[in-house]
């Protein structure tokens, strides 16, 4: 019994608002709103031929505060799923301030003209969330997202505490495109080229972007170099989780990929500052976007699986000494496209948001006593999260590796 207002109509945006209508008794009225309105309806016609569900769809540019703030007036949903950009998730929340409406994200908020990846901001609005009895989910997609909530079920069922945490992400699919990204290029190019952090010994160390490459066997998928990057929920879990000793994140690139990444990256196309062009400021990358795939068009031709999940090494809690822990999703692109008509990077990200909603209009997640604020994914009983995850559409496994990765 929700009404709930969905921010962005990419990908992520539309699996989310697939799967909120495949569950019709939790949101029970759906709205949709992007800045290019066409693509709102395009996800609402598609909706309505799978589900036979309407759902209400709107024009907005979220930068614009007063704007969105009337908007969600007009609307009056009980919670604003934020799956535009990075760079729109302040504004938004301000509107939510203004009109007493919940939050829920799922990537930090980025300031344009630098690459950040830090919750800084967001956590600067924990009081005022607070006051107005409001809650704010920070990155509810699987990474940050599915990653951190893995990481505190094992914290909760298998170990007392965790000393070492390898995050890896290998998408494992073929879009058949020379390049192309497999979710929004300007941020995607921007986490990849940003300098490696991890976290060691209670700091992050910095290294060299791509600088450390790894080779790894992925169920599903086989054999992939992943290369050790910053990842945001690196921060939270090392906040949420101080006993760690080590952790870090991995995604996987194929060779092709890094040739065009650094062959753009030298010749300066991923450039994040203006530069005139016939006397007009462009920003480089957000050119570069323009002219790359669309990721929501990559879905047709996309096949092969996504495997993302956390390796953790710790002190058992049953007493059996140390132990490490293996616990993951693999996703099917085809199947992903076939159920919602989005691959499954999408997939993997839009089904989480939904679900994370979902615990919010549920009651299921709610603060200490019932207090409002702006939360991490690691600060809720990762139980009721992980059951809806794997009823819809992302079954994760558990298991027991020997010991603990050996690199
Ligand atoms: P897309 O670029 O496909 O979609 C973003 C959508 O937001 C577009 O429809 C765009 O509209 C809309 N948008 C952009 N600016 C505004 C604005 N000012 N006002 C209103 N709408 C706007 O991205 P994705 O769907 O791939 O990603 C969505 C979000 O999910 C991103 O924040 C991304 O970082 C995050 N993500 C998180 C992951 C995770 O696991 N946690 C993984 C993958 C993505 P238009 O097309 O009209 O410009």
């Amino acid at each position: 019994m929700s009404k709930v207002l969905v921010i962005g109509a990419g990908g992520v945006g539309s699996v989310a608002v697939h799967k909120m209508a495949m569950n019709p008794d939790i949101f029970t009225d759906i709205h949709l709103a992007s800045r290019t309105v066409s693509k709102c309806e395009a996800i609402a016609a598609s909706v309505k031929e799978r589900t036979g569900i309407a759902i209400a769809t709107y024009a907005i540019d979220a930068d614009d505060v007063e704007a969105t703030s009337k908007l969600i007036g007009e609307i009056g949903p009980e919670l604003v799923v934020n799956l535009a950009l990075p760079y729109q998730d302040l504004a938004i929340m301000d509107a939510c301030l203004a009109t007493g409406t919940n939050y829920l994200d799922t990537a930090n908020y980025e300031p344009r003209d630098v690459a950040k990846f830090e919750y800084s901001w967001q956590w600067d609005y924990h009081d005022r969330f607070k006051q107005a009895g409001l809650t704010a989910l920070l990155g509810s997609g699987f990474d940050p997202g599915v990653t951190s909530v893995f990481a505190m079920w094992l914290k909760k069922h298998k170990l007392k505490t965790i000393r070492l945490l390898d995050i890896l992400d290998c998408n494992g699919g073929d879009h058949g495109q020379a390049f192309a990204t497999n979710f929004n290029p300007e941020i995607n190019i921007r986490e990849v080229t940003a300098p490696a952090r991890h976290w060691e010994n209670g700091e992050f160390v910095e290294t060299p972007a791509m600088g450390k490459k790894q080779s790894f066997e992925f169920e599903g998928v086989g054999a992939k170099n992943m290369y050790m990057m910053y990842h945001e929920e690196l921060e939270s879990l090392a906040k949420f989780l101080p006993e760690m000793e080590r952790a870090r994140f991995w995604m996987t690139f194929g060779d092709a990929y890094i040739q065009h990444l650094t062959v753009l990256q030298n010749v300066g196309m991923t450039r994040i500052d203006p530069v005139i062009y016939n006397g007009q400021e462009i920003i480089p990358l957000q050119f570069l976007k323009a002219v790359l795939p669309e990721p929501a068009s990559l879905g047709p031709t996309t096949k092969g699986k996504t495997n993302i999940g956390d390796i953790a090494t710790g002190e058992a809690l049953d007493g059996s000494g140390e132990k490490t822990f293996y616990i993951k999703n693999i996703c099917d692109h085809e199947d992903a496209y076939e159920e919602t008509g989005n691959q499954a990077v999408s997939y993997t990200t839009g089904v989480p948001a939904m679900v994370g909603a979902a615990m919010l209009v549920t009651g299921k997640w709610k603060g200490a006593n019932g207090e409002g604020g702006v939360f991490n994914m690691e600060q809720f009983d990762p139980d009721p999260f992980l059951a809806m995850l794997g009823e819809q559409g992302l079954p994760w496994t558990v298991e027991e590796l020997t010991e603990p990765l050996p690199f």
